[in-house]
């Protein structure tokens, strides 16, 4: 049964996404946290660090993170534990990136900085 009981009463719920920040979504998530060698939460892509800053090497091959292998915990570097939720959700798609830190607060800031300086 997907819900649960108040009174007798059977409410059928279904969780949908969950929406959390980058810090929270990993400990939900039991992975590691973002700015860590290995964090991205859709591929597989290692990150070094350069000039005290994480970046990603353009080269190198990516490949897409899927539900079954997060389960599986084929990536070890990645996991730091096993979420409760890995019961009834999917890993990937159910946990959505938010744009405001992605893009309104960090590279969407530098491109605008970068535009309007003379
Ligand atoms: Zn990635």
């Amino acid at each position: 049964m997907d819900g649960f009981t108040v009174k007798n009463q059977i409410f059928k719920s279904k969780i949908r996404f969950c929406i959390a920040d980058g810090q929270g979504r990993a400990w939900l998530k039991q992975v590691n946290p973002p700015n860590s060698k290995v964090c991205c939460e859709r591929c597989l892509i290692l990150s070094y660090c350069f000039r005290k800053r994480m970046v990603f090497s353009v080269g190198d091959e990516w490949v897409k993170r899927t539900d079954v292998p997060f389960k599986a915990k084929s990536d070890e570097l990645y996991h730091k534990g096993t979420s409760t939720l890995e019961t009834i959700m999917d890993m990937i798609n159910q946990f959505p990136l938010k744009p405001l830190h992605l893009i309104d607060l960090g590279v969407m800031k530098r491109i605008l900085k970068f535009l309007l300086e003379p």
